[in-house]
């Protein structure tokens, strides 16, 4: 039997008006097959429900381009990891599948659409299972955490010992796990190159009644262990010698001090351009940090932007905006992190104004797109 995409994505389409009651009936089931399954889970489901339909509908939109797909797919298997995800729960949660779409598109079901669906989960699961068996790093690394800055109200530098080396590129983020939510995981950019200690910085910001943000910045203490799960993303340093335009909202900052980190040591010397974009003056929490990296190498310009400060005595204005007073950035390898939206418009401007998208580099804007945690 050979894979139908179109029958899959004809039938899916039927389940995705009902996307929040699909994932609770699937659940249902899965802890009805497998009750054991569910401590793998955190205890509030709610954001586990999004992030399981936004990576079954990821999935499903790219069976027909099987590249990304089993690169996707491989990810997601070694990341599961973590979770405890042995080979034998992804039957039970082939069948939970199944037996949800089947549910929910019931007026369209046939034995074809459901071989296709069948086929489509066999070589889904075949993938995760292979790259997690073929994969040689630890599936979670224990962190003691050695240092603990309170840099603003909201903002936490954390530095952090892992007890085994964690091989990183610039620009990657880990997923960490604090003792406060057992098996809530999020994701944070590991703000430093490779150092020969081994440690590793993150730069974390409290989002109101977010729970991970929250631990990390006001109850985490020198000594604390944090669990890491192992680094991804693609943002990672340029292959070229282009001059780059690094564009920061926030902590976002995190991963392009580790990329510029990067391109400092390497001994090449690219124009690098850094707007720090912040709302006030006050949350620039890394100036003299990036202060000293200027002083040591003079090819960096870094450019605190402010946006909702009018005494503010420097460049001022949101950075979509503040981007378009320069020359022209075509010739730029760019790279931009920060809140979603930020991104979104910073990434859509210098589209249009002529910078190639193969030299644009940003980590995916939807913040449970990566890690379904299925
Ligand atoms: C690739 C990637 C890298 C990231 N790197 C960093 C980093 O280096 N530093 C960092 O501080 N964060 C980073 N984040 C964000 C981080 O992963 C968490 O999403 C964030 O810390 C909130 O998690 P939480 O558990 O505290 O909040 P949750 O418990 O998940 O959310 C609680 C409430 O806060 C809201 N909320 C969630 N995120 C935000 C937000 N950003 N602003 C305002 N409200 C929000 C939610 O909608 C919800 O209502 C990164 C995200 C991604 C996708």
């Amino acid at each position: 039997m050979s894979l139908n995409p179109r029958l899959v994505k004809e039938s899916f389409s039927a389940v995705e008006p009902f996307a929040e009651k699909a994932a609770g009936y699937f659940y249902g089931r899965l802890f009805t097959l497998c009750p054991h399954m569910r401590g793998m889970f955190p205890p509030g489901m709610d954001a586990q429900r999004d992030r399981l339909f936004n990576a079954l509908t990821r999935i499903v939109w790219m069976l027909d381009s099987p590249e990304g797909l089993a690169s996707y797919l491989a990810q997601l298997g070694r990341d599961h990891r973590k979770y405890g995800v042995a080979p034998e729960h992804y039957t039970a949660v082939g069948s939970a599948l199944l037996a949800t779409v089947k549910h929910f598109a019931a007026e369209v079901w046939t034995d074809e659409i459901e071989a296709a669906w069948t086929e489509a989960y066999a070589m889904a699961a075949k993938l995760m299972i292979d790259a997690a068996a073929a994969e040689k790093t630890p599936p979670w690394w224990l962190a003691e955490v050695t240092d603990h800055e309170r840099r603003t109200r909201d903002i936490a530098v954390l530095t952090l010992r892992p007890s085994q080396p964690m091989h990183f590129i610039p620009g990657q983020y880990v997923t960490v796990q604090t003792a406060r939510w057992p098996r809530v995981w999020r994701r944070f950019s590991i703000a430093n190159a490779p150092r020969a200690d081994g440690t590793l910085r993150l730069h974390v910001r409290a989002v109101p009644g977010g729970w991970v943000s929250t631990a990390l910045v006001r109850h985490t203490r020198i000594g604390d262990q944090l669990l890491l799960g192992p680094p991804a993303g693609t943002m990672t340093p340029p292959e070229t010698d282009r001059d780059l335009l690094c564009v920061a909202g926030g902590t976002g900052l995190a991963p392009l001090k580790a990329v510029i980190e990067h391109v400092i040591a390497s001994g090449e010397r690219p124009n690098i351009h850094l707007l720090f974009g912040v709302r006030r003056a006050c949350d620039l929490y890394d100036m003299p940090d990036l202060a000293r990296m200027e002083a040591v190498f003079p090819w960096l310009r870094v450019l605190p932007v402010v946006s909702d400060d009018p005494a503010y005595d420097g460049i001022r204005g949101r950075l979509p905006d503040v981007i378009e007073r320069f020359h022209s950035w075509t010739d730029h390898e760019v790279y931009v992190c920060g809140p979603p939206p930020m991104v979104d418009e910073t990434v859509r401007r210098l589209r249009s104004s002529g910078v190639p998208p193969s030299q644009i580099h940003h980590d995916p804007t939807q913040p449970h797109t990566v890690h379904s945690g299925l």
